[in-house]
């Protein structure tokens, strides 16, 4: 059985996979245990495939998997896990954000007795300001709202038993969100810091309305705080309109104010009511819109070719 499985997904990586495959090659041979790279190529659109479909070629321990078209990372990453042979699993961006060379730390940490050992950044080099605070906001919004303990400031780099494989394996939802569902999973698990690099070369797939999409699947997977938050502003809003409703037939009935002036109090009242509302549906929907996708049951991907 193969010690190790390192699964990588790509998308329009064509600049970094040599220099990714030579640094995991020298770490892995180094640390002298048996190994596959199992590239899943994410439907990108400049030559990655060919590139990997060379080296595989050359190299036996190089796996592909094409995929039919861009699935996005977190299924191009569960693909790739749903194909591991290894004892142990790593999960690894391309870009080489995620340092290769950790992977033995991670490997020696693992030893000590853990089921999943995730790489935590210290330090992010090289992101906008906005990717970090976004980021930063929603870890710990995520943190706040949700049962499980889904560790702040952690990516998907991580090394896994494949005990935490085969569990993700059972796992069919649609709109994945690894990193929660690993913590889900349980068993015992730790981390080791590192700093997080700047990406070697090309950009980031991550546009920010994937951003949007990862974090509302994230929050939807593992919450119901905020269809909660949506009965307690039902309830507030409602106790604050009683009170108008009685303050308003105390002023027509009681006094000799003239109730017709009150323009502005009704415009006020109905915007607001109305954006409650249309808040509230919003958040129902986000919630339906992935009941739906589920209950569609479709495959997760499509393979149009792999030497696996
Ligand atoms: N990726 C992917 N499919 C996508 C977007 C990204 O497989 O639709 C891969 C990408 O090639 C990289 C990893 O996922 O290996 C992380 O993506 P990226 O570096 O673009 O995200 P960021 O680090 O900016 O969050
Ligand atoms: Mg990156």
């Amino acid at each position: 059985m193969i010690d190790v499985s390192v699964v990588i997904p790509i998308y329009n990586e064509a600049l970094n996979i040599s220099l990714l495959y030579e640094r995991l090659t020298k770490i892995l041979q180094q640390m002298n245990i048996s190994y596959e790279l199992i590239f899943v190529n994410d439907g990108s659109r400049d030559e990655s495939i060919d590139l990997i479909k060379k080296l595989a070629e050359i190299h036996k321990e190089i796996k592909f998997i094409d995929l039919s078209r861009n699935f996005g990372h977190q299924i191009a990453v569960s693909a790739g896990l749903d194909k591991t042979q290894g004892k142990r699993v790593v999960i690894i961006d391309a870009d080489l954000q995620d340092p290769p060379e950790l992977i033995e730390d991670l490997y020696a940490k693992m030893n000590e007795g853990y089921e999943v050992v995730y790489a935590k950044r210290k330090r992010r080099k090289g992101e906008g300001f906005m990717k970090l605070l976004t980021a930063k906001l929603f870890y710990r919004i995520l943190a706040s709202i949700t049962s499980i303990r889904i560790p702040v400031d952690t990516g998907d780099f991580r090394l896994m038993d494949s005990k935490v494989v085969e569990a993700l394996r059972q796992m069919p939802e649609s709109h994945k969100f690894l990193r929660g569902q690993i913590s889900w999973i349980g068993y015992k698990q730790t981390f080791v810091e590192y700093e997080r690099d700047e990406r070697h070369a090309g950009k980031t797939g991550y546009t920010y309305r994937k951003m949007l999409k990862f974090a509302l699947d994230g929050i939807t997977a593992f919450s119901n705080f905020p269809i909660k938050l949506v009965t307690v502003m039902g309830f507030v809003v409602s106790i604050i309109a009683f009170l108008i409703i009685l303050y308003t037939f105390y002023v027509k009935y009681f006094t000799d104010q003239d109730i017709e002036r009150g323009w502005a109090s009704l415009m006020v009242g109905i915007l607001f009511l109305g954006g409650v509302q249309l808040i509230s549906i919003g958040i129902l929907g986000e919630y339906i819109s992935r009941i739906n996708t589920d209950v569609r049951k479709r495959p997760l991907y499509f393979i149009k070719e792999t030497n696996i």
